[in-house]
C-alpha cells in the first residue's frame, strides 16, 4: 500500500441551518486503500461524504484532493478529479432500465459517445450478474440489484476514489460481500481509493484496510480493522 493522501478533510466543521452536524472533522483516505468510517444513525458520516464530494458547504475547514484545495468546488468538478460517490439508498430511477441509467449516467458526466459502450462492458466485466437485467425497470430490481446497479453507475466514471454511503442498507451480510467482493477485488488490481461509509461493521471491516469510528459529529477513533475488533466496548456499541 502506497501512503500518498488522495482525498483530505482538514478540521471541517459543517451542518444544516446552523446546526453542526460534524465538528473539526479531519480525516485521510491514502491511495489504494478501503477506509471504512464507521458510526450510529446520525454520527454525521452522510455529512462529511457531502463536504468531501461538493454537495454541502462546510462552515469551516477544507477539502483537499491530491493536495489541492477544493473545498469550493462543486460535484461537477470533483467528479473531473476522479471522484465517484455511491449515495446512500441507491438513488436509482425505478422507471429508467439499467441501460438508461447508464446513458444518462455518462451523458451526465461528460463521457464521450464513442467510450461509452466500452465503458459498460468494463463495469459489466466487474459486476457481471448486471448483464442480465440490464434491460429492465431499475424499480422491478430487488435491493441487491439497484445497489448493485448504483455501484456501477458510479465505476463507469473510472473513478480513482470513490465514496459510498451505506452499500449494505437492506442487504443480508452474504449478499453484501457478494456486492463488495468484486469492488475490492477491483480496487486491488487497479489503483483505486475507497472511503466505505458502513453500519455493518463486521462485514466492512473484513474487506478494508482502516477504520475511523465517528460519534455525534466528531471522530473518536482510528486504526487498524484487526484492533477495532479486538476493542471489545467499541465492538459492544458499533
Ligand atoms: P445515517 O446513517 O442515518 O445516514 P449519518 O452518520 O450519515 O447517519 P448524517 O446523515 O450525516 O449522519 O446526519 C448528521 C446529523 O445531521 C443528524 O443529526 C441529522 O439529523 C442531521 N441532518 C442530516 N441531514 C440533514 C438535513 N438535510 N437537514 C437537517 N439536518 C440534517
Amino acid at each position: 500500500m502506497n501512503n500518498s493522501v488522495v482525498l483530505a478533510a482538514q478540521n471541517i466543521t459543517a451542518g444544516y441551518g446552523g446546526h453542526p452536524a460534524i465538528n473539526d472533522i479531519t480525516v485521510e483516505l491514502r491511495e489504494d486503500e478501503v477506509l471504512c468510517l464507521i458510526g450510529h444513525n446520525g454520527a454525521g458520516k452522510s455529512t462529511l461524504l457531502k463536504c468531501l464530494f461538493g454537495l454541502l458547504a462546510s462552515e469551516s475547514g477544507s477539502v483537499m484532493i491530491d493536495g489541492q484545495d477544493t473545498t469550493r468546488e462543486s460535484a461537477r468538478e470533483i467528479s473531473d478529479r476522479g471522484v465517484a460517490m455511491v449515495p446512500e439508498g441507491r438513488g436509482v430511477f425505478p422507471s429508467l432500465s439499467v441501460r438508461d441509467i447508464f446513458s444518462l449516467g455518462m451523458h451526465a458526466s461528460g463521457v464521450p459517445k464513442k467510450e461509452q459502450s466500452d465503458r459498460v462492458e468494463w463495469v459489466l466485466d466487474i459486476l457481471p450478474a448486471i448483464t442480465e437485467f440490464m434491460n429492465r425497470p431499475a424499480g422491478t430490481l430487488s435491493g441487491g440489484q439497484q445497489q448493485m446497479v448504483s455501484i456501477g453507475r458510479a465505476l463507469l466514471n473510472r473513478p480513482r476514489i470513490l465514496l459510498m454511503d451505506e452499500p449494505s442498507i437492506g442487504l443480508a451480510p452474504k449478499l453484501f460481500q457478494d456486492l463488495l467482493a468484486p469492488i475490492r477485488a477491483l480496487q486491488q488490481r487497479e489503483k483505486l481509493s475507497i472511503l466505505l461509509v458502513e453500519q455493518n461493521v463486521r462485514e466492512a471491516l473484513k474487506i478494508s484496510d482502516r477504520a475511523v469510528v465517528m460519534k455525534s459529529g466528531a471522530m473518536i477513533w482510528e486504526g487498524q480493522p484487526a484492533e477495532l475488533e479486538d476493542n471489545e466496548r467499541l465492538m459492544e456499541l458499533y
